[in-house]
């Protein structure tokens, strides 16, 4: 072994200290910091250049170095004020638990080489599957992110309704393969259908009514007319939570469709899932039980470091049909046992122990505190909808979800009308807002992604978007 690459015991007990003392003081003074970052790249890569790899400095000074740069140089999606992207303030818990992971490294490619974590993973995606209505049969995996869960929906209806692809290919089919998501679908499904080798045309995007969710209607036509042309439809998507408005697509009907026409039905729920642990609002996902595949993002609404995403299906054999191979490096030991091995099982090979965070999370808060921590969020949703209304700003996304895209009227035809807010906002370090165009109307877009936030920092919010609007006002 290397001599030094372990540390003494003496120094590790000192830099966890120190560790300690710097993530203490981050976690709990984070609302003290300016939520956003200085953007100057050479600022940021002359700070970088200051410690040169090659110089090997005390692992004191290197923490130090890195902390230091993290708190200076990044959105901090933590504070209370980060109004933002489906980005989460971290549970403790689910901080320990990717510190474990680290440590311990578990390898789950085989299942023999890590069989408590691979057992903790098959029993956490048994209790989401049958969260979502997965009863009888439900198999999973843990993904890197939505998009390597989108992707590998993507790649098991396609095995589905062309087993023949999985050895010669696209080439060989008699049609050209086509697949459906709403225009506000996320991006992941473009990138998906590259991958695959289908190509961005594949991908045909439905347009959306006046509220923003699929057109049915327009869904069936676009189906009809590409059978006509001859092509052949393999897969559509529900989008439950669009990533701009917090929109929840007629799970329902669109799983009538796919059904209609035996194709494959995937709810991409990166977001709006984790709805399905509220007791108020989990009807917003009624169908998705119907679903062939659901994508769930842990690392969203669960507050969980990034990125555990969650794959999961009704039909037990297809991430097997889609992915299985066999080596003869790869360990034997678990031979005649009812198992899987991961690595013949999903698109990854090596494999960290994603599930890790999210389980530390449950084991410690339990179903019924996420159900409270959810409940707080969609609150504290309603009450910035309610200031907002009461101060004049008019809201233009309807869904139960904290997701509130909003605008005034009277001002946002002005030209840079979202980017005059979202940069003072951001320039103010008060707080973070991005902007999402809703039709042709520029709108705000805050989300309550942060279970630490108040309604003193609801109020706070609508106090800084007051006073931006009178500057804007100004210079009129
Ligand atoms: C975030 C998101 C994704 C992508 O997930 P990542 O975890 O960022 O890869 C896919 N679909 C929707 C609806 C999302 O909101």
């Amino acid at each position: 072994m290397h001599p030094t690459f372990d540390l003494t015991a003496d120094e590790r007990q000192k830099l966890w200290n120190q560790l300690f003392e710097k993530f203490e003081n981050y976690y709990s003074n984070t609302s003290s910091l300016a939520v956003s970052p200085d953007l100057n790249l050479e600022n940021i890569q002359n700070f970088i250049s200051k410690c040169p790899i090659g110089d090997a400095i005390e692992p004191h000074l290197a923490m130090d170095f890195v902390i230091e740069g993290l708190s200076k140089f990044a959105v901090h999606t933590p504070h209370p004020m980060y109004y933002g992207l489906y980005n989460p303030r971290t549970t403790f818990p689910s901080i320990l638990g990717d510190a474990i992971g680290a440590a311990f490294n578990p390898q789950l490619a085989a299942w023999s080489h890590a069989p408590f974590a691979n057992e903790v993973e098959n029993y956490v995606i048994r209790e989401f599957g049958e969260k979502f209505g997965f009863t009888d049969n439900c198999d999973g995996t843990f993904a890197s992110g939505g998009a390597e869960a989108n992707l590998t929906a993507v790649l098991v209806a396609l095995c589905s309704k062309f087993p023949d692809y999985l050895n010669n290919g696209l080439q060989s089919l008699s049609k050209i393969p086509v697949f459906y998501a709403s225009s506000e679908s996320h991006h992941s499904f473009v990138k998906a259908a590259r991958t695959a080798g289908l190509g961005i045309h594949a991908l045909k995007f439905i347009p959306v009514n006046g509220k923003y969710k699929m057109d049915i209607e327009k869904l069936k036509s676009q189906i009809q007319s590409d059978i006509s042309d001859g092509f052949e439809p393999f897969m559509v998507i529900a989008t439950a939570g669009t990533t701009g408005a917090g929109i929840i697509d007629p799970i329902n009907e669109i799983g009538k469709i796919a059904n209609q026409y035996k194709i494959w039905f995937h709810v991409d729920a990166a977001y709006g899932g984790a709805a399905i642990l509220n007791t108020n609002i989990k009807h917003v996902l009624s169908g998705i039980e119907k679903a062939d595949s659901i994508t769930f993002d842990a690392h969203k609404w669960l507050s969980v470091p990034m990125a555990a995403s969650l794959f999961l299906t009704s039909h037990q054999q297809i991430l097997d049909q889609t992915f299985r191979i066999s080596t003869h490096y790869m360990p034997k030991d678990a031979e005649g046992m009812e198992v899987i091995d991961p690595y013949t099982h999903s698109i990854q090979w090596s494999r960290r122990f994603t599930g890790l965070k999210l389980y530390m999370s449950l084991l410690t808060f339990g179903w019924d505190g996420y159900d409270k921590v959810i409940q707080h969020q969609i609150d504290m949703g309603n009450l910035l909808r309610l200031e907002l209304i009461k101060n004049n700003w008019t809201i233009y996304n309807e869904t139960e979800l904290p997701v509130i895209c909003f605008s005034d009227k009277s001002l946002n035809h002005k030209q840079d009308f979202a980017r005059f807010f979202c940069s003072k906002i951001i320039e103010s370090g008060k707080a973070w807002i991005s902007a999402y165009k809703i039709g042709n109307d520029e709108t705000l877009r805050a989300c309550i992604t942060n279970y630490s936030t108040t309604e003193y920092h609801i109020k706070e919010m609508i106090e800084l978007l007051n006073q931006f609007r009178n500057e804007f006002v100004k210079l009129m």
